[in-house]
């Protein structure tokens, strides 16, 4: 039996998604690159925010069509799971009936059921390699669930509490990553700066970081989402100081206006965000940080926005992301009053993003003639597709190296930027 999985959403997602691709293939079942192709379609969704809620029921009712308007003889079985269904399992369940199996997250009952279908068990595939990234990327997974709360957030209410995953399967996930190609590693959860707190006082990351540095095969570990709640410069010197933790800080901010930290319950201070900034400016000074804001949270006024572009110019990022505020049901920020319309939520967006595409850029340029170590994603048409330490995969950034068709995905090589704008790189090989 072939499948296909559309994986929506987060990389913890796509985390969840490639673990579920490789029980199916391993219980005998074939992937296939297309939903067209495939005879059981499995729609992994996210129901994180309006955006995200839209293009999940979008796809949803595609695949629907698609089960509708088979060739005569074809059959085809759709599966929808995640957070989505988390949030609206009855509302989906009565409205999308020809859904054939819903249930919010896999387990091994889920699994059974759906590798029942496959009466051409036993034909499993010992490695089935990596179906969401490049074989040389892998998405390690930490921790589920979230107990900071933030009061725009609809994750705590969908995923948990938090919870890290044992040390030993982490490590197992791993190597087993590493087997399969993996040279780069990021480690992702909500918020990784939790990992072990649930389960004892002190954060445990830096054993565990400490321990995947010591799998062979793993060049780069590069660490995602930490809250600046949970960061210390005691933390960061510990993470940062172990082999293979490559120079990328990633911290969503959010905001800046001391009100609106407050009111967002981010449990931390505009003078503690600064710290760990000032802190990583001078300890790592060739590293790069990586945030998100929101903006038009309800009674942001122009006064707190106006404070967000005076901060990005008084503390250049690296890398930065910005969403507009979206009011989801069953978060304390649903209620809030005074809420900021969608036209001056997007013209905060577009001032914001318009802003920040200037300082990137002064801040990509001074990478020019310097000679950085890259890896390459992909090679097409004889020109390589890199990323350097500073950019993760499909996040950020991408250096492109021309005239190398010898490259091979999953290569590190050295190479001198030549070209830098806010978003790409240009690049010529050192050989
Ligand atoms: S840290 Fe805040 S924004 Fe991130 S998942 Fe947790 S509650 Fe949501």
């Amino acid at each position: 039996m072939k499948f296909h999985i559309i994986s929506l959403g987060c990389t913890k997602n796509t985390a969840d998604s490639e673990k579920i691709a490789g029980m199916l293939a391993q219980s005998g079942f074939t992937w296939t690159d297309t939903p067209q192709e495939s005879d059981l379609l499995l729609i992994n969704t996210c129901g994180f925010i309006n955006d995200a809620k839209e293009q999940s029921l979008g796809v949803i009712m595609e695949s629907v069509s698609l089960k509708n308007n088979l060739p005569a003889g074809r059959t085809l079985k759709v599966a929808v799971f995640g957070c989505l269904v988390k949030r609206y399992y009855s509302e989906i369940k009565s409205q999308i009936p020809e859904i054939d199996y819903l249930f919010d997250f896999f387990n091994e009952k889920n699994i059974r059921e759906l590798t029942s279908l496959n009466k051409q068990t036993g034909a499993s595939c010992v490695n089935p390699g990596r179906f969401f990234t490049p074989a040389h990327i892998g998405i390690l997974k930490i921790a589920e669930g979230c107990d900071n709360r933030c009061s725009y957030c609809a994750i705590p209410s969908i995923r948990g509490p938090f919870v890290s995953l044992d040390e030993e399967s982490i490590l197992e996930n791993a190597q087993k990553l590493a087997e399969s190609g993996a040279k780069e590693l990021s480690v992702v959860a909500q918020d990784i700066t939790r990992y072990g707190t649930d389960k004892g006082k002190e954060c445990t990351l830096p054993s565990l970081v400490k321990k995947l540095s010591k799998i062979k095969g793993i060049d780069w570990i590069r660490l995602h989402y930490m809250h600046p709640r949970g960061l210390t410069v005691k933390l960061i010197d510990e993470l940062y100081s172990i082999d293979k933790v490559l120079p990328y800080f990633d911290i969503p901010l959010q905001h800046v206006s001391p009100r609106l930290i407050e009111a967002m319950n981010r449990h931390t201070t505009l003078a503690h965000m600064i710290e760990i900034l000032t802190h990583i400016r001078s300890a790592y000074p060739h590293g790069a940080i990586r945030t998100t804001f929101i903006v038009g949270f309800p009674s942001e006024t122009p006064s707190d926005f106006n404070k967000l572009i005076s901060f990005i110019e008084d503390y250049p990022l690296d890398r930065v992301g910005a969403f507009m505020y979206s009011a989801e049901e069953g978060t304390p920020a649903y209620d809030f009053a005074r809420k900021v319309s969608h036209k001056v939520k997007q013209s905060r967006l577009d001032r914001l993003m318009t802003a920040q595409q200037l300082i990137i850029e002064e801040q990509n340029k001074r990478l020019v003639g310097q000679v950085v170590d890259v890896i390459v994603d992909s090679v097409e048409d004889g020109n390589a597709k890199c990323r350097t330490k500073f950019d993760a995969y499909e996040v950020d950034n991408s250096t492109t190296i021309h005239n190398c068709a010898s490259l091979k995905p999953g290569q590190f090589v050295k190479a001198k930027i030549t070209k830098a704008d806010a978003y790409d790189f240009t690049a010529e090989l050192i050989r």
